[in-house]
Protein backbone atom coordinates (compact mmCIF):
# COMPACT_ATOMS: atom_id res chain seq x y z
CA UNK A 1 0.00 0.00 0.00
CA UNK A 2 1.56 3.44 -1.03
CA UNK A 3 1.52 5.91 1.59
CA UNK A 4 0.59 9.54 1.43
CA UNK A 5 1.95 12.12 4.06
CA UNK A 6 -0.12 15.08 4.82
CA UNK A 7 1.41 18.52 5.66
CA UNK A 8 -0.42 20.72 7.46
CA UNK A 9 -4.03 19.68 9.28
CA UNK A 10 -6.21 22.83 8.28
CA UNK A 11 -9.22 22.55 5.67
CA UNK A 12 -7.20 21.87 2.74
CA UNK A 13 -4.59 19.37 4.50
CA UNK A 14 -7.36 17.35 6.35
CA UNK A 15 -9.77 17.18 3.31
CA UNK A 16 -6.66 15.62 1.26
CA UNK A 17 -6.23 13.37 4.29
CA UNK A 18 -9.84 12.11 4.11
CA UNK A 19 -9.66 11.66 0.27
CA UNK A 20 -6.78 9.40 0.72
CA UNK A 21 -8.14 7.09 3.34
CA UNK A 22 -11.13 6.50 1.05
CA UNK A 23 -9.04 5.82 -1.48
CA UNK A 24 -7.31 2.78 0.14
CA UNK A 25 -3.72 4.46 0.91
CA UNK A 26 -1.62 4.67 4.08
CA UNK A 27 -2.14 8.31 5.26
CA UNK A 28 -0.49 10.29 7.87
CA UNK A 29 -0.75 13.60 8.62
CA UNK A 30 1.51 16.25 10.23
CA UNK A 31 1.42 19.78 11.42
CA UNK A 32 4.15 21.63 13.63
CA UNK A 33 1.47 23.97 14.83
CA UNK A 34 -1.64 23.07 16.92
CA UNK A 35 -4.18 21.49 15.15
CA UNK A 36 -8.18 23.41 15.40
CA UNK A 37 -10.23 20.94 17.62
CA UNK A 38 -12.66 20.36 14.19
CA UNK A 39 -10.05 18.98 12.36
CA UNK A 40 -8.65 16.98 14.70
CA UNK A 41 -12.34 15.39 15.52
CA UNK A 42 -12.20 15.00 11.88
CA UNK A 43 -8.94 12.93 11.46
CA UNK A 44 -10.19 10.83 14.93
CA UNK A 45 -13.78 9.98 13.23
CA UNK A 46 -11.80 8.88 9.55
CA UNK A 47 -9.03 6.73 11.80
CA UNK A 48 -6.42 8.50 10.70
CA UNK A 49 -2.95 8.75 12.62
CA UNK A 50 -1.78 12.38 13.29
CA UNK A 51 0.49 14.05 15.03
CA UNK A 52 0.93 18.15 16.01
CA UNK A 53 3.30 20.54 17.53
CA UNK A 54 6.04 19.00 15.54
CA UNK A 55 7.16 17.02 12.67
CA UNK A 56 8.71 13.28 13.28
CA UNK A 57 11.26 12.69 9.96
CA UNK A 58 11.07 9.02 10.27
CA UNK A 59 7.23 9.04 9.54
CA UNK A 60 7.27 11.50 6.88
CA UNK A 61 10.37 10.61 4.69
CA UNK A 62 9.03 7.49 4.42
CA UNK A 63 6.25 8.65 2.24
CA UNK A 64 5.76 7.98 -1.44
CA UNK A 65 4.27 11.43 -1.81
CA UNK A 66 3.74 14.11 0.25
CA UNK A 67 0.36 16.91 0.19
CA UNK A 68 1.50 20.29 1.12
CA UNK A 69 -0.78 22.56 2.56
CA UNK A 70 -0.53 26.29 0.74
CA UNK A 71 0.14 28.04 3.87
CA UNK A 72 3.42 26.35 4.20
CA UNK A 73 5.90 27.76 1.84
CA UNK A 74 8.05 25.58 -0.15
CA UNK A 75 11.32 26.65 1.80
CA UNK A 76 10.04 25.54 5.44
CA UNK A 77 12.93 23.24 6.55
CA UNK A 78 10.65 19.98 6.29
CA UNK A 79 9.67 20.65 2.64
CA UNK A 80 13.23 21.12 1.88
CA UNK A 81 14.22 17.53 3.23
CA UNK A 82 11.02 15.72 1.35
CA UNK A 83 12.30 17.47 -1.63
CA UNK A 84 15.75 16.35 -1.33
CA UNK A 85 15.00 12.79 -0.44
CA UNK A 86 13.31 12.77 -3.88
CA UNK A 87 9.60 12.81 -2.63
CA UNK A 88 7.22 13.96 -5.03
CA UNK A 89 5.29 17.20 -3.37
CA UNK A 90 1.82 18.41 -4.42
CA UNK A 91 -1.28 20.34 -3.37
CA UNK A 92 -4.51 18.98 -2.15
CA UNK A 93 -6.18 20.37 -5.46
CA UNK A 94 -4.03 18.20 -7.71
CA UNK A 95 -4.36 15.25 -5.32
CA UNK A 96 -8.25 15.47 -5.73
CA UNK A 97 -8.43 16.53 -9.72
CA UNK A 98 -6.97 12.76 -9.79
CA UNK A 99 -10.02 11.71 -8.34
CA UNK A 100 -13.07 14.05 -9.76
CA UNK A 101 -14.69 13.88 -13.11
CA UNK A 102 -17.12 16.04 -12.58
CA UNK A 103 -16.65 19.80 -14.62
CA UNK A 104 -14.73 21.72 -12.70
CA UNK A 105 -15.01 26.01 -13.38
CA UNK A 106 -11.42 27.38 -11.60
CA UNK A 107 -10.76 30.95 -10.31
CA UNK A 108 -8.02 32.43 -9.83
CA UNK A 109 -6.17 36.07 -9.66
CA UNK A 110 -5.14 38.61 -7.22
CA UNK A 111 -8.49 40.69 -7.07
CA UNK A 112 -12.25 39.28 -7.06
CA UNK A 113 -11.44 35.47 -6.89
CA UNK A 114 -13.96 35.15 -3.84
CA UNK A 115 -16.66 37.51 -5.68
CA UNK A 116 -16.46 35.87 -8.92
CA UNK A 117 -16.43 32.05 -7.82
CA UNK A 118 -19.78 33.10 -5.19
CA UNK A 119 -21.17 34.73 -8.46
CA UNK A 120 -20.82 31.21 -10.86
CA UNK A 121 -21.53 29.11 -8.16
CA UNK A 122 -24.95 31.20 -7.63
CA UNK A 123 -25.72 31.21 -11.22
CA UNK A 124 -24.51 27.30 -12.04
CA UNK A 125 -27.01 26.94 -9.01
CA UNK A 126 -30.04 28.52 -9.72
CA UNK A 127 -30.03 26.88 -13.30
CA UNK A 128 -30.12 23.71 -11.47
CA UNK A 129 -27.16 21.61 -11.78
CA UNK A 130 -25.74 20.05 -9.15
CA UNK A 131 -22.46 22.31 -7.77
CA UNK A 132 -20.11 21.77 -5.33
CA UNK A 133 -18.31 25.28 -4.11
CA UNK A 134 -14.66 24.72 -2.76
CA UNK A 135 -10.73 25.85 -3.06
CA UNK A 136 -9.97 28.39 -1.03
CA UNK A 137 -13.71 28.95 0.04
CA UNK A 138 -15.87 26.55 2.20
CA UNK A 139 -15.35 23.38 2.24
CA UNK A 140 -12.28 21.60 0.75
CA UNK A 141 -12.41 20.36 -2.45
CA UNK A 142 -10.63 16.93 -1.57
CA UNK A 143 -12.89 16.50 1.58
CA UNK A 144 -16.06 16.73 -1.19
CA UNK A 145 -14.71 14.67 -3.79
CA UNK A 146 -14.33 11.74 -1.27
CA UNK A 147 -17.62 12.36 0.34
CA UNK A 148 -20.07 13.76 -1.60
CA UNK A 149 -21.07 13.80 -5.29
CA UNK A 150 -21.11 16.41 -7.75
CA UNK A 151 -21.56 17.20 -11.94
CA UNK A 152 -19.49 20.29 -11.28
CA UNK A 153 -17.00 22.18 -9.24
CA UNK A 154 -16.73 25.52 -8.93
CA UNK A 155 -13.67 26.34 -7.28
CA UNK A 156 -11.16 29.42 -6.03
CA UNK A 157 -7.82 28.86 -6.16
CA UNK A 158 -4.92 30.92 -4.97
CA UNK A 159 -1.42 30.70 -6.75
CA UNK A 160 -0.35 29.05 -3.46
CA UNK A 161 -2.81 25.82 -4.06
CA UNK A 162 -1.24 26.18 -7.71
CA UNK A 163 1.96 26.26 -6.62
CA UNK A 164 2.18 22.20 -6.76
CA UNK A 165 0.03 21.44 -9.48
CA UNK A 166 1.19 19.82 -12.09
CA UNK A 167 -1.60 17.72 -13.92
CA UNK A 168 -4.47 18.91 -12.84
CA UNK A 169 -6.67 20.33 -15.53
CA UNK A 170 -10.02 22.76 -15.04
CA UNK A 171 -12.47 22.94 -17.99
CA UNK A 172 -12.80 26.55 -17.94
CA UNK A 173 -9.78 28.59 -16.17
CA UNK A 174 -10.63 32.03 -14.81
CA UNK A 175 -7.90 34.39 -14.23
CA UNK A 176 -9.76 37.70 -12.55
CA UNK A 177 -6.71 40.42 -12.99
CA UNK A 178 -3.00 40.19 -11.87
CA UNK A 179 -1.56 43.17 -9.57
CA UNK A 180 1.19 42.88 -7.04
CA UNK A 181 0.12 40.92 -4.50
CA UNK A 182 1.93 38.14 -1.86
CA UNK A 183 5.49 38.79 -3.55
CA UNK A 184 7.33 38.04 -0.40
CA UNK A 185 6.32 34.21 -1.31
CA UNK A 186 7.68 34.50 -4.93
CA UNK A 187 11.26 35.88 -4.32
CA UNK A 188 9.86 39.26 -5.00
CA UNK A 189 10.02 38.53 -8.19
CA UNK A 190 6.41 39.77 -10.78
CA UNK A 191 7.95 36.85 -13.15
CA UNK A 192 7.26 34.14 -10.48
CA UNK A 193 3.88 35.52 -9.40
CA UNK A 194 2.65 35.84 -12.51
CA UNK A 195 3.94 32.27 -13.85
CA UNK A 196 2.43 30.44 -10.81
CA UNK A 197 -1.20 32.50 -11.52
CA UNK A 198 -0.93 30.98 -14.80
CA UNK A 199 -0.14 27.41 -14.37
CA UNK A 200 -3.88 27.08 -14.03
CA UNK A 201 -3.85 27.10 -17.85
CA UNK A 202 -1.29 24.42 -18.27
CA UNK A 203 -3.38 21.70 -18.69
CA UNK A 204 -6.15 23.19 -21.05
CA UNK A 205 -7.56 21.59 -24.33
CA UNK A 206 -8.38 22.60 -27.57
CA UNK A 207 -12.07 22.54 -26.10
CA UNK A 208 -11.58 23.72 -22.93
CA UNK A 209 -12.03 28.07 -21.96
CA UNK A 210 -9.89 30.33 -21.15
CA UNK A 211 -11.53 33.65 -19.37
CA UNK A 212 -9.44 36.86 -18.80
CA UNK A 213 -9.08 40.20 -18.26
CA UNK A 214 -8.02 41.61 -21.45
CA UNK A 215 -7.99 45.10 -19.90
CA UNK A 216 -4.88 44.20 -17.56
CA UNK A 217 -1.52 44.68 -19.21
CA UNK A 218 0.08 42.29 -17.16
CA UNK A 219 -2.32 39.56 -18.05
CA UNK A 220 -2.16 40.03 -21.80
CA UNK A 221 1.41 40.51 -21.77
CA UNK A 222 2.26 37.24 -20.27
CA UNK A 223 -0.48 35.79 -22.95
CA UNK A 224 1.42 36.87 -25.59
CA UNK A 225 4.60 35.05 -24.50
CA UNK A 226 2.65 31.47 -24.21
CA UNK A 227 0.34 29.42 -26.76
CA UNK A 228 -2.85 28.14 -25.55
CA UNK A 229 -4.52 25.45 -27.35
CA UNK A 230 -7.72 25.87 -25.28
CA UNK A 231 -10.57 28.82 -26.36
CA UNK A 232 -10.35 32.71 -25.27
CA UNK A 233 -12.78 34.52 -24.02
CA UNK A 234 -11.38 38.19 -23.12
CA UNK A 235 -13.45 40.67 -21.13
CA UNK A 236 -12.95 44.41 -21.15
CA UNK A 237 -14.06 47.57 -20.45
CA UNK A 238 -11.98 49.50 -22.96
CA UNK A 239 -14.30 51.47 -24.89
CA UNK A 240 -14.68 50.40 -28.81
CA UNK A 241 -13.15 47.00 -27.82
CA UNK A 242 -15.57 44.34 -28.72
CA UNK A 243 -14.18 40.89 -28.95
CA UNK A 244 -15.38 38.56 -31.25
CA UNK A 245 -15.88 36.08 -28.26
CA UNK A 246 -15.94 37.03 -24.73
CA UNK A 247 -17.22 40.09 -22.74
CA UNK A 248 -17.30 44.28 -23.72
CA UNK A 249 -19.37 47.18 -22.50
CA UNK A 250 -21.37 49.07 -24.94
CA UNK A 251 -24.13 51.51 -24.35
CA UNK A 252 -24.27 51.15 -20.18
CA UNK A 253 -24.71 47.71 -21.00
CA UNK A 254 -22.54 44.63 -20.74
CA UNK A 255 -22.68 42.63 -23.89
CA UNK A 256 -21.86 38.46 -23.61
CA UNK A 257 -20.65 37.13 -27.26
CA UNK A 258 -20.43 33.51 -27.16
CA UNK A 259 -20.82 31.33 -29.90
CA UNK A 260 -23.07 32.70 -32.20
CA UNK A 261 -24.93 34.05 -29.53
CA UNK A 262 -25.03 37.49 -28.29
CA UNK A 263 -26.72 38.93 -25.04
CA UNK A 264 -26.69 41.77 -22.81
CA UNK A 265 -28.04 43.09 -19.27
CA UNK A 266 -27.83 46.87 -18.77
CA UNK A 267 -25.47 47.06 -16.18
CA UNK A 268 -27.58 49.34 -13.79
CA UNK A 269 -29.34 46.10 -13.20
CA UNK A 270 -25.98 43.89 -11.58
CA UNK A 271 -26.58 43.29 -8.12
CA UNK A 272 -23.14 44.22 -7.26
CA UNK A 273 -22.41 47.74 -7.60
CA UNK A 274 -18.97 48.97 -9.01
CA UNK A 275 -16.28 49.16 -12.03
CA UNK A 276 -14.86 45.88 -11.02
CA UNK A 277 -17.82 43.93 -10.33
CA UNK A 278 -18.78 44.43 -14.07
CA UNK A 279 -15.42 42.70 -14.90
CA UNK A 280 -16.24 39.87 -11.92
CA UNK A 281 -19.95 40.04 -13.78
CA UNK A 282 -18.81 39.61 -17.37
CA UNK A 283 -15.95 36.37 -16.14
CA UNK A 284 -19.25 34.69 -14.43
CA UNK A 285 -21.39 35.41 -17.08
CA UNK A 286 -18.71 34.20 -19.59
CA UNK A 287 -18.45 30.75 -17.29
CA UNK A 288 -21.96 30.40 -17.26
CA UNK A 289 -22.41 30.88 -21.17
CA UNK A 290 -19.62 27.84 -21.58
CA UNK A 291 -21.75 25.74 -19.17
CA UNK A 292 -24.61 26.06 -21.55
CA UNK A 293 -26.89 28.15 -18.77
CA UNK A 294 -29.60 30.15 -20.33
CA UNK A 295 -29.23 34.10 -21.09
CA UNK A 296 -32.65 34.37 -19.18
CA UNK A 297 -30.93 32.72 -16.15
CA UNK A 298 -27.89 34.72 -15.65
CA UNK A 299 -29.55 37.92 -16.11
CA UNK A 300 -31.92 36.83 -13.21
CA UNK A 301 -29.11 36.12 -11.35
CA UNK A 302 -26.63 38.87 -12.01
CA UNK A 303 -29.29 41.16 -11.02
CA UNK A 304 -30.29 39.03 -8.04
CA UNK A 305 -26.82 38.14 -5.97
CA UNK A 306 -26.24 39.32 -2.86
CA UNK A 307 -23.25 41.39 -1.42
CA UNK A 308 -20.78 38.93 0.24
CA UNK A 309 -19.76 39.79 3.49
CA UNK A 310 -16.67 41.98 4.05
CA UNK A 311 -16.35 42.90 0.39
CA UNK A 312 -17.64 45.92 -0.06
CA UNK A 313 -20.79 45.36 2.02
CA UNK A 314 -23.38 47.73 3.17
CA UNK A 315 -24.02 47.59 7.00
CA UNK A 316 -26.31 50.02 8.37
CA UNK A 317 -27.10 53.90 7.74
CA UNK A 318 -26.40 55.93 11.36
CA UNK A 319 -28.67 59.74 11.02
CA UNK A 320 -28.31 59.37 7.25
CA UNK A 321 -24.16 57.97 7.38
CA UNK A 322 -23.91 54.99 5.14
CA UNK A 323 -21.43 52.50 6.95
CA UNK A 324 -19.79 50.48 4.20
CA UNK A 325 -17.30 47.22 5.71
CA UNK A 326 -14.91 46.01 2.61
CA UNK A 327 -11.93 44.79 5.24
CA UNK A 328 -11.44 42.37 2.27
CA UNK A 329 -9.26 45.00 0.47
CA UNK A 330 -6.09 44.19 1.59
CA UNK A 331 -4.42 45.72 -1.00
CA UNK A 332 -4.05 49.20 -2.92
CA UNK A 333 -6.14 47.62 -6.26
CA UNK A 334 -9.09 46.52 -4.46
CA UNK A 335 -8.93 49.51 -2.38
CA UNK A 336 -8.97 51.80 -5.63
CA UNK A 337 -11.93 49.95 -7.05
CA UNK A 338 -14.05 50.70 -3.86
CA UNK A 339 -13.35 54.28 -3.52
CA UNK A 340 -13.64 54.72 -7.58
CA UNK A 341 -17.35 53.40 -7.12
CA UNK A 342 -18.46 55.66 -4.48
CA UNK A 343 -21.15 58.41 -5.61
CA UNK A 344 -20.90 60.19 -2.65
CA UNK A 345 -18.08 62.11 -0.11
CA UNK A 346 -16.05 59.44 1.93
CA UNK A 347 -14.46 59.18 5.10
CA UNK A 348 -12.43 56.56 4.55
CA UNK A 349 -10.97 54.00 7.66
CA UNK A 350 -7.61 52.90 5.99
CA UNK A 351 -4.68 51.05 7.63
CA UNK A 352 -2.74 48.09 8.74
CA UNK A 353 -0.04 45.78 7.98
CA UNK A 354 1.52 47.48 5.24
CA UNK A 355 2.21 45.25 2.05
CA UNK A 356 4.97 47.72 0.39
CA UNK A 357 2.99 49.79 -0.79
CA UNK A 358 2.89 52.71 -3.23
CA UNK A 359 -0.17 54.83 -1.87
CA UNK A 360 0.60 57.62 -5.07
CA UNK A 361 -1.98 55.85 -7.01
CA UNK A 362 -4.99 56.89 -5.01
CA UNK A 363 -4.11 60.52 -5.24
CA UNK A 364 -6.42 62.04 -7.79
CA UNK A 365 -9.47 59.26 -6.29
CA UNK A 366 -8.53 60.27 -2.60
CA UNK A 367 -8.43 64.31 -3.79
CA UNK A 368 -11.94 63.69 -5.74
CA UNK A 369 -14.18 61.61 -3.11
CA UNK A 370 -12.47 61.96 0.36
CA UNK A 371 -13.39 64.62 2.56
CA UNK A 372 -11.59 62.80 5.47
CA UNK A 373 -9.77 59.64 6.99
CA UNK A 374 -9.28 57.98 10.36
CA UNK A 375 -6.19 55.71 10.07
CA UNK A 376 -6.67 52.12 11.96
CA UNK A 377 -3.21 50.83 12.47
CA UNK A 378 -0.09 50.57 14.89
CA UNK A 379 2.09 52.50 11.94
CA UNK A 380 0.38 55.21 9.81
CA UNK A 381 3.05 56.93 9.03
CA UNK A 382 3.03 56.24 5.46
CA UNK A 383 -0.52 57.48 5.35
CA UNK A 384 -0.08 60.16 6.82
CA UNK A 385 2.47 61.31 4.25
CA UNK A 386 0.65 60.04 1.40
CA UNK A 387 -2.55 61.96 2.20
CA UNK A 388 -2.39 64.77 4.59
CA UNK A 389 -1.55 67.28 1.73
CA UNK A 390 -4.23 66.02 0.34
CA UNK A 391 -7.26 65.71 2.82
CA UNK A 392 -4.94 68.59 5.58
CA UNK A 393 -4.36 67.44 8.75
CA UNK A 394 -7.62 68.61 10.60
CA UNK A 395 -9.20 65.80 8.21
CA UNK A 396 -6.71 63.21 9.07
CA UNK A 397 -6.87 61.09 12.66
CA UNK A 398 -5.40 58.24 13.93
CA UNK A 399 -7.21 55.22 15.65
CA UNK A 400 -5.98 51.84 17.19
CA UNK A 401 -9.12 50.09 17.14
CA UNK A 402 -12.31 49.57 14.97
CA UNK A 403 -14.55 51.18 17.99
CA UNK A 404 -12.37 54.20 18.02
CA UNK A 405 -12.29 54.32 14.25
CA UNK A 406 -15.86 54.05 13.88
CA UNK A 407 -16.49 56.61 16.69
CA UNK A 408 -13.99 58.80 14.72
CA UNK A 409 -15.24 58.75 10.99
CA UNK A 410 -18.58 59.44 12.85
CA UNK A 411 -17.59 63.05 13.96
CA UNK A 412 -16.22 63.52 10.50
CA UNK A 413 -19.48 62.19 8.94
CA UNK A 414 -22.31 64.21 7.91
CA UNK A 415 -26.11 63.28 6.56
CA UNK A 416 -25.40 61.92 2.75
CA UNK A 417 -21.93 60.79 3.33
CA UNK A 418 -20.51 57.61 3.53
CA UNK A 419 -18.40 55.60 6.20
CA UNK A 420 -15.69 53.50 4.16
CA UNK A 421 -13.48 51.03 5.66
CA UNK A 422 -11.46 49.66 2.58
CA UNK A 423 -7.96 49.42 4.39
CA UNK A 424 -5.55 48.39 1.59
CA UNK A 425 -3.52 46.77 4.44
CA UNK A 426 -3.09 43.36 6.10
CA UNK A 427 -5.16 43.49 9.31
CA UNK A 428 -2.58 41.43 11.58
CA UNK A 429 -1.02 44.45 13.38
CA UNK A 430 -4.45 45.03 15.60
CA UNK A 431 -6.87 42.03 13.98
CA UNK A 432 -6.49 38.52 13.67
CA UNK A 433 -7.64 38.19 10.52
CA UNK A 434 -10.04 40.75 7.80
CA UNK A 435 -12.96 38.82 9.08
CA UNK A 436 -12.04 39.63 12.55
CA UNK A 437 -11.54 43.03 11.18
CA UNK A 438 -14.73 43.88 9.47
CA UNK A 439 -17.04 41.81 12.22
CA UNK A 440 -15.78 44.36 15.00
CA UNK A 441 -16.38 47.28 12.57
CA UNK A 442 -19.78 46.02 12.29
CA UNK A 443 -20.19 45.49 15.87
CA UNK A 444 -18.98 49.10 16.60
CA UNK A 445 -21.18 50.79 13.78
CA UNK A 446 -24.65 48.92 15.35
CA UNK A 447 -23.67 50.22 18.62
CA UNK A 448 -23.45 53.83 17.45
P1 LIG B 1 -10.11 37.73 -3.55
O1 LIG B 1 -10.85 36.47 -3.20
O2 LIG B 1 -9.32 37.59 -4.83
O3 LIG B 1 -9.32 38.32 -2.44
P2 LIG B 1 -12.62 39.20 -3.27
O4 LIG B 1 -13.73 38.92 -4.22
O5 LIG B 1 -12.68 38.64 -1.92
O6 LIG B 1 -11.24 38.80 -3.97
O7 LIG B 1 -12.43 40.78 -3.18
C1 LIG B 1 -11.31 41.30 -2.47
C2 LIG B 1 -11.31 42.80 -2.48
O8 LIG B 1 -11.04 43.25 -3.81
C3 LIG B 1 -12.63 43.44 -2.08
O9 LIG B 1 -12.31 44.60 -1.36
C4 LIG B 1 -13.31 43.77 -3.37
O10 LIG B 1 -14.16 44.89 -3.24
C5 LIG B 1 -12.14 44.03 -4.32
N1 LIG B 1 -12.37 43.49 -5.67
C6 LIG B 1 -13.30 42.56 -6.02
N2 LIG B 1 -13.21 42.28 -7.34
C7 LIG B 1 -12.20 43.03 -7.83
C8 LIG B 1 -11.63 43.19 -9.15
N3 LIG B 1 -12.09 42.51 -10.19
N4 LIG B 1 -10.60 44.07 -9.27
C9 LIG B 1 -10.14 44.76 -8.20
N5 LIG B 1 -10.65 44.68 -6.96
C10 LIG B 1 -11.66 43.82 -6.76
Amino acid sequence: MSRIVVLGGAESGTGAAVLAKVKGFDVFLSDKGKIDGKYADLLNTWGIPFEEGRHTESLILNADEVIKSPGIPSTAPMVRKIDEAGIPIISEIEFAGRYDTAKKICITGSNGKTTTTSLIYYLLTKAGLNVGLGGNIGKSYALQVATEHHDYYVLEISSFQLDNCYDFRPDIAIITNITPDHLDRYDHNMENYVKAKFRITRNLRPEDCFIFDSDDQITISHLSKIVLQCRKLPFTQTPGNEPEQGAFVRDGRMVVRYGKDESTIYLEELALGGRHNVYNSMAAALAAKASGIDNQVIRESLSTFQAIEHRLEPVLSVGGVLYINDSKATNIDAAWYALECQKKPVVWIVGGTDKGNDYSVLDDLVREKVKAIVCLGVDNTKIHAAFEGIVGSDNITDTASAEDAVRAAAKFAVEGDVVLLSPCCASFDLFKCYEDRGEQFKQAVRKL
